[in-house]
């Protein structure tokens, strides 16, 4: 391996895969040091169902401005609008919701928007959402189990509002065909990635900062590092000297929530068409289970379950998450139907893996401010930190992931840059 490069990048996620590609654009040298033994972070697609099913990002969010959707289209990888494909079945108990039901479930959904935009626009101290959240009506917990424990991975009551507001995604989402993970991994192809290659200590102190691990060392001009919040927060690098009181603070001002999600095969046996999406009418403190049917009309059952109630079943262990979701589907399609989801799935347990220890980020209640302190280059863009955190607008998802690497390899270049002047 190259022992000394412009540009190290940490970590073969979004962020770095961006930040690597625009080092290399840019004529500097560049290495990515995954500790992984594959790239995508957390966009992974496996094929263990015999079709592809991602165990992490699987949407393309706000795609009318998302970085990924015109690189899919020079790669001429197939995006599909998944928001007009979306057949919607909700239930009450083991029925369909009347259409009286699906007038009020829409009308609590709007409700939600337009109480908690107009709390977050009043500005004001920051509070959490779920303070802002209409609650009391019949649909009102569904609605919060999904904009919390499912969307943003977390309680309501541990977001911060302002936070909420200002990543709020919309702008449609598009599904790739062949897995989110299978895209990224292409748009990582040709770089120079060394797997399983974890760094454990970072001297980022004088001019050449030095990474080490069982890899060896590798010395570089500027550093990139993209660690989940989580992964920062728990010290798995050590960095020396160690980073600023502030920055460490942000990564734990912003913790990652998480999300399991069980993969079925078998689902054309539930008599559900092609990307239907069905949820249930839940009461206060249930666990709400969203589920995604026959995407792309494969023979497909994806199960999520979020926040504190994911985590515990996580805790439990796989068995227990197959379980509790075979129960899920029992109750709202009956134990013939369920019967035919077969053996073989997938469970996922982001919170287990010691490369990310959780599924995306939220800014703790008054804590918004965080994501521009972690976003800060320091030493003069020598060491940048980026990631899916970092980014104001797009937190929480891959296009905010891809972003923040692009500006920390500019933050990065421009050091360089500097560097070379002084010297010449
Ligand atoms: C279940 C789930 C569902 C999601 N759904 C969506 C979705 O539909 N759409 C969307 O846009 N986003 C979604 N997300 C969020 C999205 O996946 C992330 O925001 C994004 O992938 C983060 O990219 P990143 O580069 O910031 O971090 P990561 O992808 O976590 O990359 C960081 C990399 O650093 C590596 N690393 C960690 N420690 C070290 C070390 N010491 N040395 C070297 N390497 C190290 C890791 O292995 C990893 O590869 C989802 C995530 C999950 C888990």
């Amino acid at each position: 391996m190259t022992t000394e490069v412009d540009v190290l990048v940490i970590g073969a996620g979004a962020a770095g895969i961006a930040a690597a590609r625009a080092v290399r654009a840019a004529g500097r040298s560049v290495v990515v040091l995954e500790a992984r033994g594959r790239v995508g972070g957390r966009v992974v697609t496996d094929h263990r169902l015999g079709v592809p099913f991602d165990l992490g990002a699987a949407w393309l969010h706000n795609a009318g401005d998302n970085p990924l959707v015109p690189l899919a289209d020079q790669l001429g990888a197939r995006l599909v609008d998944s928001d007009a494909l979306r057949q919607e079945r909700t239930l009450v108990g083991n029925r369909p919701a009347t259409e009286a039901e699906r007038a009020a479930y829409d009308a609590a959904w709007d409700d939600f928007a337009t109480r908690t935009e107009a709390r977050a626009a009043a500005g004001g101290p920051d509070c959490s959402v779920a303070e802002a959240a209409p609650r009391g009506g019949p649909w009102d917990a569904t609605v919060s189990a999904w904009q919390g424990d499912i969307i943003a991975a977390a309680p309501l009551d541990r977001i911060s509002l302002r936070d909420f507001a200002d990543t709020a995604l919309n702008g449609g989402n598009r599904l790739p065909e062949q897995g989110f993970g299978t895209l990224l991994a292409r748009l990582a192809e040709g770089l120079p990635i060394r797997l399983s290659a974890p760094v454990t200590r970072l001297s980022w102190g004088g001019s050449v900062a030095v990474a080490e691990g069982a890899f060896g060392t590798l010395r570089a001009r500027a550093v990139i590092a993209t660690l989940p919040t989580a992964v920062l927060a728990a010290e798995a690098l050590r960095f020396d000297p160690p980073l600023p009181p502030e920055v460490m603070q942000a990564a734990h001002d912003l913790p990652l929530g998480t999300v399991a999600k069980v993969g079925f095969r078998g689902a054309d046996g539930l008599g559900l068409p092609a990307f239907t999406s069905v949820d249930r009418q839940i009461r206060p403190g249930e666990p709400l289970v969203a589920m995604s049917a026959r995407p792309f009309g494969r023979d497909i059952l994806a199960c999520h379950v979020g926040g504190d109630a994911a985590a515990a079943l996580e805790a439990e262990g796989d068995a227990a998450l197959e379980a509790f979701m075979r129960a899920e589907v029992t109750r709202r399609f009956g134990a013939e139907a369920a019967r035919t989801l077969r053996d073989g799935t997938i469970v996922t347990d982001w919170l287990r893996d010691p490369f990310a220890r959780g599924v995306y980020s939220h800014a703790r209640v008054g804590r918004a401010s965080a994501r521009g302190i972690l976003a800060q280059p320091l030493a003069g863009g020598r060491l940048c930190l980026a990631g899916e955190a970092c980014h104001a607008r797009l937190a929480g998802t891959v296009g905010g992931a891809w972003w923040s690497g692009e500006a920390a390899a500019r933050a990065a270049l421009a050091a360089l840059r500097q560097r070379s002047e002084a010297t010449t």
